[in-house]
């Protein structure tokens, strides 16, 4: 390297400064930032335009990194299975055993048991900010088995989790690291630097892990998220503070759950270590925490709080399962009857892609941090799948709020939802008629891809949809294509 170069390089490397600017405004992506993180680090924003999930390429750069991350890239083929759950070994059902998680703490389990073991020296995970009353999301560098706890609740809201990696960068001692995150911040971080992220932040070659979760439809900030569930009956603006967790469930209810009246400071509580000193935290240490559940049918809400609970990185989303993770672990698969069954002891759906994945789920089972409830095999072929999502998914489609706004002109949501006597009953009768299991998340997958795909044409244009969709969201929605066709011709768009 030339005196000249050297000092252009370095020069270069000193330039790269983290955004502290408002936020969306003064990020690459403006309002289709997911704040995902990677631009408020110094390691991170030099990438942006080759990483960013909403630049160029976007949500489709990620299938280039398929191969080098798995192994192989998608199979697209009649099944649709890599097409809708992505590459992947095997599909399971398990349980977690930890108390105060938003489920069973099955993917806190899985990241414990890596930490405890010695494989990894630090965990990333998505904590609260116990600071704002409702629990922002903040990304927490964790270094012990306790800190790992603190990613136990989060609020569905946009969190800067890649803003950690000049920590990462900057620490020796971090050779090797579980990431824990959703698909967005996770493909920015497998593309960092040319895809190098091991390079990037100093860890071994092969020294990176990552834990993904299926996310959807995320709220822009906590703010507007906690606007949500101000609107679910039974909840209002005076307990919103109260609400610990909250999911959008198969049996077309909104579960929240709440600190029970009397018992506020219990969160700070959740968050701090009852570890013994330099052992394994204990899977009893942590009492139940006192709760209520609150159930609200999805007709009670107003139609008009929809638009803006979501953010707009999440309307040009198509990476609903995490598909560059080593393992990921959601709901959406999961079998859930809704009048038995809860959050806290329902079962997840754990996706297997690839050999680090399958040795970190062994591990969590072995440690006794996780049990495999069901092998489902590729595809998850063993597990329960009824019903045919096809028509319900059309159904769905022309009736959303953000589908109406962008297919008929004038259109206003309505700011009234249905009396709760009037949604529940509804809800029954269409849990009822909703497929079941697997093919509940094909419904879901399908539902989001052809949804956002409307919303991609209209703020990108066809030619920077057609770019920035994947192949394997096109695949999915290939059959549908006439029904869309008919839905565009009748809203006149
Ligand atoms: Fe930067 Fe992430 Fe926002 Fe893209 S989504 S502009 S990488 S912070
Ligand atoms: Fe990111 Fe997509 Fe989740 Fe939104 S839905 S937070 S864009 S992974």
């Amino acid at each position: 390297m030339t005196a000249l170069a050297a000092l252009i390089a370095a020069s270069s490397v000193s330039v790269a400064k983290p955004i502290t600017g408002p936020w969306p405004q003064a990020f690459p992506a403006k309002e289709l930032c997911s704040n995902c993180g990677l631009c408020k680090s110094a390691v991170g924003v030099p990438s942006v335009t080759t990483a960013c999930a909403f630049i160029g390429d976007g949500m489709a750069r990620a299938e280039s990194i398929e191969a080098s991350v798995h192994g192989r890239a998608r199979r697209i083929d009649e099944s649709l299975d890599e097409a809708h759950f992505g590459v992947h070994e095997t599909i399971v059902l398990a349980r977690g055993f930890l108390n105060n998680a938003q489920w069973t703490g099955v993917a806190t389990g899985v990241a414990l048991a890596w930490l405890e073991s010695g494989e990894v020296d630090a965990v990333v995970v998505t904590g609260s900010d116990a600071r704002d009353g409702f629990g922002a999301p903040q990304p927490i560098l964790c270094r012990t088995p306790a800190e790992v706890l603190q990613g136990r609740r989060v609020k569905p809201s946009l969190c800067p989790s890649l803003q950690v990696l000049d920590e990462i960068a900057g620490d020796p001692s971090i050779r090797r690291l579980l990431f824990c995150g959703v698909g967005c911040a996770v493909q920015a971080l497998r593309a960092l630097e040319g895809a190098s992220p091991e390079a990037a932040l100093g860890l071994e070659p092969d020294g990176l892990f990552i834990l993904g979760t299926h996310c959807v439809d995320n709220s822009p900030t906590p703010q507007a998220a906690k606007r949500f569930v101000s609107t679910l009956p039974g909840i209002g603006a005076e307990r919103a503070k109260d609400v610990l967790a909250y999911e959008f469930m198969s049996d077309f209810r909104v579960h929240a759950r709440l600190r029970s009246v009397g018992e506020s400071g219990a969160g700070e509580e959740r968050g701090s270590s009852r570890q013994a000193e330099g052992g394994p935290v204990s899977l009893e240490a942590d009492a139940p925490a006192a709760e209520e559940v609150v159930k609200a049918a999805y007709m009670t809400l107003p139609p008009s709080i929809g638009i803006p609970s979501i953010a707009p990185s999440c309307f040009a989303c198509f990476d609903y399962t995490n598909g560059l993770a080593d393992l990921v672990v959601g709901y959406m698969g999961a079998p859930f009857e809704g009048a038995k069954d809860e959050m806290v002891s329902a079962p997840l759906m754990v996706t297997v892609r690839n050999p680090k994945g399958r040795m970190m789920l062994e591990r969590a089972v072995a440690a006794g941090r996780v049990q495999i409830l069901q092998e489902g095999g590729h595809g998850g072929r063993a597990l329960l799948s009824t019903g045919d999502r096809r028509p319900i998914t059309m159904k769905t489609v022309s009736r959303d709020t953000m589908v109406q706004s962008l297919t008929t002109p004038g259109f206003v949501a309505g700011d009234r939802g249905a009396p709760p006597w009037v949604g529940n009953f509804l809800a029954s009768i269409i849990a009822r008629t909703l497929p079941k299991g697997l093919e509940f998340a094909r419904y879901s997958i399908d539902y989001h891809f052809l949804r956002n795909a409307l919303y991609c044409e209209d703020r990108m244009g066809e030619a920077g949809a057609a770019r920035h969709i994947p192949q394997y969201a096109k695949a999915l929605m290939a059959g549908y294509a006439e029904e869309m066709k008919e839905l565009r011709r009748a809203g006149g768009s």
